[in-house]
């Protein structure tokens, strides 16, 4: 088989739509066009059908009832509605959030909105293989908590939080637990129940699906969790969710997670094999490189690695036909270094050393013996040139140089 350029191996980013995700989709966009809320013909049926269908595939995969499925437009709504409409929701109940530092954006982000309104917020810390204890999310339980928000498996580095004891402290304490499993859901098995899991965020476009579509999973019993909306208007989706549903994107999750479900056992081994393939080249190959997280507990998907002595940004450039994300160029234009590896006490010079890879569905053995010679060469010849490597041959300790920012402090 040829290799096709470039390499895709930024998955955690977002995933190609599999294509018989898309010929599901196609007739929805098509003559398939109706209105799900539309009661009074077989238009609106159709789509009404589609849309009950897609909620069976949803539920199916994560272990949940299909009427617990409310449609959004994406992950980061989905996080949205879990804090803001809880916190209101349960608010006769207390006004404190707890969540953790290496949460995606779109949580912390929330949480200093809801912490700027007035509500107490704790974010905990994690430790350096970057995750958060159970004991230390049930320490910060107070009687006002209202909600404990902690991720699955992290974007960055793949790292899983033991999801499953943070539910049961939760449970314990009556209060409610939000996951944000939108890296694990499709690549792990998932089960809302078996992981005391009452709210559950998840994106279409991360598991081969659409973007613009998403799912919040809202648990109808024991307890029964109904957050107030964020986006108000006809009452759809139980009220927790107003706007015309996304036909073609449901239609599309639904697929998508039926895919995941049916071929996961076979893709676990596949994919993580290919990602230890792509960690042993390189670290056979290569000094002072060192993969950040837990070793074991951690999406078969993904590895994070620093390169020490050079940037993140330049094995980037000096790889072109290799897409893969650094942890020095994450979320925006600035070129801070990544705070999930900050919290996890990853030194700043090796954080913005740092390259993440994330594997997927098409991900194939040429295409990780490729990358494994790209990255050698770069990382070889960036050390040639540096200025840090020469220092360090020469025996200086550049753990204790002392740095200056970009505004001189
Ligand atoms: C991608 C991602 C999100 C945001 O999902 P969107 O559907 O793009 O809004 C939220 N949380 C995690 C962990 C993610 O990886």
């Amino acid at each position: 088989m040829t290799l096709r350029l470039p390499i895709y191996l930024d998955y955690n980013a977002t995933t190609p739509v599999d294509p018989r995700v898309l010929e599901a989709m196609l007739p929805y966009l098509r003559d398939k066009f109706g209105n799900a809320a539309s009661r009074t013909h077989s238009f609106g049926w159709t789509a009404a059908d589609a849309v009950t269908k897609a909620r069976e595939q949803i539920a199916d995969l994560i272990g949940a009832d299909p009427k617990e499925i409310v449609f959004t437009s994406g992950a980061s709504e989905s996080d949205n509605i879990a804090l803001k409409g809880c916190m209101e929701r349960y608010a006769d109940k207390g006004d404190h959030l707890i969540t953790a530092s290496t949460e995606h954006k779109a949580v912390l982000d929330t949480a200093e909105y809801l912490q700027k309104i007035g509500l107490k917020v704790t974010i905990l810390p994690v430790d350096n293989f970057g995750q958060v204890h159970p004991d230390q999310v049930e320490a910060a339980i107070t009687p006002r908590t209202v909600l404990i928000s902690v991720m699955l498996a992290n974007n960055e580095t793949g790292v899983l939080h033991p999801v499953k004891e943070i539910g049961e402290v939760a449970e314990k304490h009556g209060v409610i637990f939000h996951c944000d499993a939108t890296q694990a859901v499709g690549k792990l098995p998932v089960d809302v129940k078996d992981m005391h899991i009452h709210l559950l965020s998840m994106s279409g476009h991360k598991i081969y699906g659409p973007k613009g579509v998403g799912v919040l999973y809202a648990r109808s019993r024991n307890p029964r969790v109904r957050p107030t909306p964020v986006i108000h208007g006809g009452g759809h989706e139980q009220g927790m969710r107003s706007g015309t549903l996304n036909v073609p994107g449901i239609v599309g999750m639904g697929m998508a997670c039926e895919l995941c479900r049916k071929e996961m056992k076979e893709e676990i081994p596949r994919v993580r094999n290919l990602r230890d393939r792509l960690e042993k080249g390189i670290l056979s190959a290569l000094d002072e490189v060192y993969v950040n997280g837990h070793p074991v507990d951690r999406l078969p998907t993904t590895t994070n690695i620093s390169f020490k002595y050079v940037e993140g940004e330049s094995i980037m450039m000096a790889m072109e036909d290799v897409a893969v994300s650094s942890g020095s160029a994450c979320t925006s234009a600035s070129l801070a270094p990544s705070y999930v590896l900050h919290a996890m006490n990853v030194p700043e010079f090796l954080a913005h050393a740092s390259i993440r890879f994330s594997l997927g569905r098409f991900t194939t053995e040429e295409e990780i013996d490729y990358t494994i010679g790209k990255v050698i060469k770069a990382v070889n010849r960036l050390r040639e040139m540096s200025p840090l490597f020469e220092m360090a041959q020469k025996g200086i300790d550049i753990e204790k140089i002392q740095w200056k920012d970009d505004r001189g402090h």
